[in-house]
């Protein structure tokens, strides 16, 4: 019988998840489907409860619902648990298992630059939901040192004590980052400005960045921020969100089928159907 995958936001009709995984069951020739559900908030505990009891096989979660869908579900995963967001739901013989990919996703996104990150000084600009998954991943995987520096600190303070993974890290304002930037690797930008149609905002000034830095933006739209363009001027390396985006989809294809698919093919599909949205 075929099986049933989706993504399930409000809104939901700009995604890109549904022909990104559709092509890729097509590729591995597995009788699925993935299809978008908007679902609103008031809707959400319905929707999980009716996709449980037709038998849906997975599916993907996104704004606003990352949070909110964890108690309508039977397990959690560990990591999803601690990051306090769930973007991938596995149906496992009849009960609804919680995974959180974002922040692994980024780190393998990021590895196809920098292969090594042990070492590696960070900042990341921005706390909010992105941030904690990707905080908790740079930490796993093993990163000298993370500052953050956010609009407001208290909610990267926050975010510091809850990680389960020990690193070394300060919290400050962002006018302090612009004073300290010379001293970063990496900078991981994970906030929403710059984000189109806003694409003449900058979430802080890259003035003092070192050339030999590497600057990560998770915004994939549009494909070179304000952030990106500075960065690049003062010669530093950069990467846009698509791989993120990318791997966070290829580690949910993973879990709901055993294989790890091809992501340059993922990558390729996505940017087509970027070209075909205006930024
Ligand atoms: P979120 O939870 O709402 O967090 C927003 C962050 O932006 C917070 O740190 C917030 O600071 C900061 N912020 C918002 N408005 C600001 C302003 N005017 N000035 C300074 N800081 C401001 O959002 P999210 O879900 O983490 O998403 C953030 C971005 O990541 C979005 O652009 C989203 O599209 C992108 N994203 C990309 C991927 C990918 O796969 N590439 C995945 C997920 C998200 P405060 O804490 O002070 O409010």
């Amino acid at each position: 019988m075929k099986k049933l995958y989706g993504v399930m936001g409000d809104p939901i009709s700009h995604s890109m998840s549904p022909v990104m995984m559709n092509d890729l069951f097509d590729l591995y020739e597995m009788d699925a489907a993935y299809v978008p559900f908007h679902v609103t908030s008031d809707g959400l505990e319905t929707a999980v409860k009716g996709l449980k009891a037709i038998g849906v096989a997975g599916f993907n979660v996104t704004v606003p619902h990352k949070t909110d869908i964890m108690p309508l579900l039977d397990e959690i995963d560990p990591l999803a648990k601690a990051i306090g967001a769930v973007n991938t739901v596995k149906n496992q013989e009849g009960k609804l298992i919680g995974y959180n990919t974002d922040g692994r996703g980024y780190v393998r996104g990021l590895k196809e630059e920098i292969p090594s990150l042990s070492g590696q000084t960070v900042l990341m600009i921005g706390a909010g939901g992105a941030a904690r998954g990707i905080y908790f991943s740079m930490a796993e995987a093993g990163v000298k040192r993370i500052d953050i520096c956010n609009r407001t600190p208290a909610k990267a303070v926050e975010l510091m004590k809850t990680c389960p993974f020990p690193v070394e890290t300060e919290v400050f304002t962002i006018e302090k980052a612009e004073e300290r930037l010379e001293q970063y690797d990496l900078l991981i930008q994970t906030t929403l400005i710059g984000m189109a149609p806003n694409i003449e905002e900058a979430p802080l000034s890259l003035k003092g960045i070192k050339p030999a830095s590497f600057a990560s933006d998770i915004i994939y739209n549009p494909l070179e921020t304000k952030f990106l363009k500075e960065a690049s001027s003062a010669g530093a390396r950069t990467q846009n969100g698509i791989e993120m985006f990318v791997y966070q989809g290829a580690l949910a294809f993973e879990i709901w089928t055993g294989l790890f698919p091809d992501t340059e093919r993922m990558k390729e599909n996505v940017l087509k159907q970027l070209g075909g949205y205006p930024c």
